[in-house]
Parts: structure tokens; C-alpha cells; sequence
């Protein structure tokens, strides 16, 4: 069965590669799409902007299609960067990035901030499917750590004393934001179509 991605980039469709080929699916994603243009991303939510990329996508292949949709929130600054969080100071690295949130937090107590990932799936029947994991933690007072990618650096996790980006791979799999939606993804997947 035929399943296509809404994007063109390569590790994620690598990733979604891993996944679900092992479930009997064909990824396909959208470098293989002429004439295809994406939609303007203008949700207020992560399952919003989602769920309208799915359908973007699925509106012009007509086949189970799948997006995604993540960011950092952090409470003291109004949940911001949240769906913004790829165009955060645009044209900036991350670790300016990063400097730039913790300087932000300077003189501030509550530091708790969450990952989130929104998984949207349109099914063959044009129905719509969201699947959320958030990771939660607080912003760190200096940037620690080189896995990952992203905010990791700053993202502190209190009960095991490390950010996200001192963790192993298959160790920040097991608990982020992303693990999760993946797994209830996978979990709907072997239901719905496991045995076809
Ligand atoms: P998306 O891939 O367009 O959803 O963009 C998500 C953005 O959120 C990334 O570019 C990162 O800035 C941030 N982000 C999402 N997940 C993570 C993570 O696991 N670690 C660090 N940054 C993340």
C-alpha cells in the first residue's frame, strides 16, 4: 500500500522510510510531485498546520498521506516560540538561537517549556487522524550537549539532570515528543492496515 509524505526533506522522509516500510508500506514523498504546490502552513496549533499539509498533499495524489508538525514552547515567553519555531530569527544558527531564549529568560523563574509533535494522517477514505507526543522540561541556563538537533541544547530534562541534546538517540526516542506520536502512528497503522 501506497503512503506519501508532505515533504521533500530528505532525513525525515529517511526516517518515515524506516518506519514504515517494515509495515508493508511504499513512502512516497513530495519531490517525486509535479505541479504540486505547498499550502500556506496558517493554523494556530501543531495538529492544525498538520493536518492542513496532509490534506494538501492528499488532495493531489489521493493517497493515505501523512505530515507532521513540531516545535518549543515556552511558558514564560507566551508559549513562543511554539508554531514558529522553524522561523525563529530567520537566518540566525542555533546557537544563536538558543542564546537569544535563554538571554530572554534572564531574571525569570519559571522556565518550563515542552516539545511538541503533531503527526496528521488522511486515511484512504479522506478522514482525517492526529497524533500528539509533547516532552516536557525547562529551558537550561546554559547550552549543554551536541546530539540532536534544534533547541535540544537548551532543553533540560530536571529529572534526569541533562538536556535533550546529552542524550543518545535511541534514548531521547524513548521519551520525546516525536517517539510518541510516532509510536500511536505505528499503533493505528498495524490496526488499521496491518493486514492487508
Ligand atoms: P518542522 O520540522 O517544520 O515541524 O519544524 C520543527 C522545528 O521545531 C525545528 O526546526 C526545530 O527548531 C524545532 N524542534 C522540533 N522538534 C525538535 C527537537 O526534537 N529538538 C530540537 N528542536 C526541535
Amino acid at each position: 500500500m501506497d503512503i506519501m509524505i508532505a515533504t521533500g526533506n530528505k532525513n525525515k522522509v529517511r526516517e518515515y522510510k524506516e518506519m514504515l516500510e517494515p509495515l508493508g508500506f511504499t513512502v512516497h514523498d513530495t519531490s517525486e510531485l509535479t505541479g504540486y504546490v505547498e499550502p500556506v502552513e496558517d493554523g494556530t496549533t501543531f495538529a492544525e498546520n498538520a493536518l492542513i499539509k496532509a490534506r494538501g498533499v492528499y488532495d493531489h495524489v489521493a493517497m493515505i498521506s501523512i505530515a507532521d508538525d513540531s516545535g518549543l514552547s515556552i511558558r514564560a515567553l507566551n508559549n513562543e516560540p511554539g508554531i514558529y519555531s522553524a522561523r525563529y530569527m530567520e537566518g540566525h544558527e542555533y546557537p544563536e538561537k538558543n542564546r537569544s531564549l535563554i538571554k530572554r529568560l534572564e531574571g525569570c523563574e519559571d522556565r518550563y517549556a515542552w516539545f511538541t509533535c503533531a503527526i496528521a494522517l488522511i486515511d484512504h477514505n479522506g478522514n482525517p487522524h492526529v497524533f500528539e507526543g509533547i516532552m516536557e522540561g525547562e529551558i537550561a541556563f546554559e547550552p549543554a550537549g551536541s546530539n540532536g538537533f534544534g533547541y535540544d541544547p537548551i532543553f533540560m530534562l530536571p529529572e534526569l539532570g541533562k538536556t535533550s541534546a546529552e542524550l543518545k538517540p535511541e534514548e531521547k526516542n524513548a521519551i520525546s515528543h516525536r517517539g510518541q506520536a510516532t509510536r500511536k502512528l505505528i499503533a493505528y497503522l498495524k490496526e488499521e492496515y496491518g493486514n492487508e
